[in-house]
């Protein structure tokens, strides 16, 4: 298949008004090596509830479905699986080979999830491709219309040279579809937002859009000191519900919530301070730095190319706390879309980055003793029905 044909199919469309990146039809936004795999981890290690199960069906659901949608009728059978593979590689997941699934062989020879988890997590006792037997039962499901079982039996977090998985056929249980309900919303275009006239937030975003993240030959996306990947919202938004409505059916629904929420904070001060020491900030953001919280600003900036949604700061009191509105984030829309409302504030990952962020710009020492330096709440949150989600973060103490 024509390189050119493939490589038009996954452009990048960034559609500014949202701040939304959409790729082959989907949303998609950028999250690090570190919240990937300490995601997963979490909702694989509690042990009352099946998270392997919760990544793996999120994985084939929402893949199925991003395959297809980067598929042409006219394609040939190898094209379909060429599609398969490229798209994993193009998202930053890493190599995956499907040439053989017909000999019941999968192999992976690069992977985002293994990079997180020697980044960090030390070296696992079970293996971790939870995520790429998801994807590869959604990419043979997409490219043949066959639901099988995919299951790894060799890993390369646990020392193998290669991740090699087993395809088993016959199985009963049907693909879930990626049912969602339609959405009827409209973003909030105005509110008493507080800008630096220093930071030209346009400048920023242009030059985060221009710039070209998409794997290279092993499929992973090196930059700002982290491997980036674009993940579907659709992943996040049915891995995170579903932890959250199992933990809940088990008592430990508060426990879920701040497990979520100290995860994105995590990652956000690691991948901001990465982004902070990265020749890209220092060619395009310190240059504009006049003030003391322009680092503010223009880090809410970088997090409006992101694709999680527009962000805005509606009051700060610098070092102390700050407010701040996210008119369109994905957790508050994805909750809509699978769950109708809420009861109670839903955005735990945007809780956790805001207070990662504020502890980035004025916190003090190691990143290890910034976490959990300042408390986050979610005063309003548009999965409940509010016009905004409205996130207060304040120094703790
Ligand atoms: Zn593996
Ligand atoms: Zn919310």
């Amino acid at each position: 298949m024509e390189i050119s044909s493939l490589a038009e199919r996954l452009a990048l469309r960034y559609d500014a008004p949202s701040g939304r990146r959409v790729i082959a039809g989907k949303d998609v936004l950028l999250h690090c090596h570190h919240y990937n795999a300490r995601l997963q981890r979490t909702v694989e290690s509690a042990d009352l509830v099946d998270g392997k199960r919760l990544i793996v069906g999120a994985a084939e659901c929402v893949f199925a479905e991003h395959i297809d949608r980067a598929l042409r009728a006219e394609d040939s059978v190898a094209a379909r699986w060429a599609v398969a593979e490229r798209l994993y590689a193009h998202l930053g997941f890493g190599r995956l080979d499907l040439s053989r699934v017909a000999e019941g062989v999968v192999t992976a020879t690069a992977s985002h999830f293994v990079e997180g988890w020697f980044a960090g997590l030390g070296r696992p006792e079970r293996m971790v491709c939870s995520f790429a037997e998801g994807y590869a039962q959604g990419a043979v499901y997409a490219v043949t219309g066959e639901p099988v079982h995919v299951r790894e039996v060799e890993c390369m977090a646990q020392g193998a040279p290669m991740c090699r998985f087993a395809v088993e056929r016959g199985r009963s249980e049907p693909v879930a579809p990626n049912a969602k309900r339609p959405l009827v919303f409209r973003p909030r275009e105005r509110g008493d937002w507080l800008r630096s006239p220093a930071i030209d937030e346009q400048a920023i975003l242009d030059a985060l859009v221009a710039m070209p993240v998409e794997g290279g030959p092993d499929g992973l996306i090196p930059a700002f000191g982290v491997y980036l990947a674009c993940m579907p919202a659709d992943f996040y938004n049915r891995v995170c519900i579903g932890f959250l409505a199992e933990m809940r059916r088990v008592g430990r629904g508060a426990t879920a919530e701040r497990l979520l929420a100290a995860e994105a904070e995590y990652c956000a001060l690691n991948t901001y301070r990465g982004l902070m020491s990265s020749p890209e900030w220092d060619g395009l953001v310190t240059p504009m730095l006049r003030g003391p919280d322009d680092p503010l600003f223009a880090t809410m900036t970088f997090c409006n190319a992101l694709g999680f949604g527009q962000w805005h700061i509606a009051g700060l009191e610098p070092g102390q706390w700050m407010l701040v509105e996210s008119v369109n984030g994905y957790e508050a829309l994805g909750a809509l879309q699978y769950l109708g409302s809420t009861s109670t504030p839903h955005c735990h990952g945007h809780k956790g980055a805001a207070a990662g962020i504020f502890a980035l710009i004025y916190g003090s020492g190691p990143l290890t003793e910034r976490f959990g330096t300042f408390h986050a709440v979610e005063e309003a949150c548009i999965a409940c029905g509010d016009p905004v989600c409205r996130f207060r973060v304040e120094r703790i103490g």
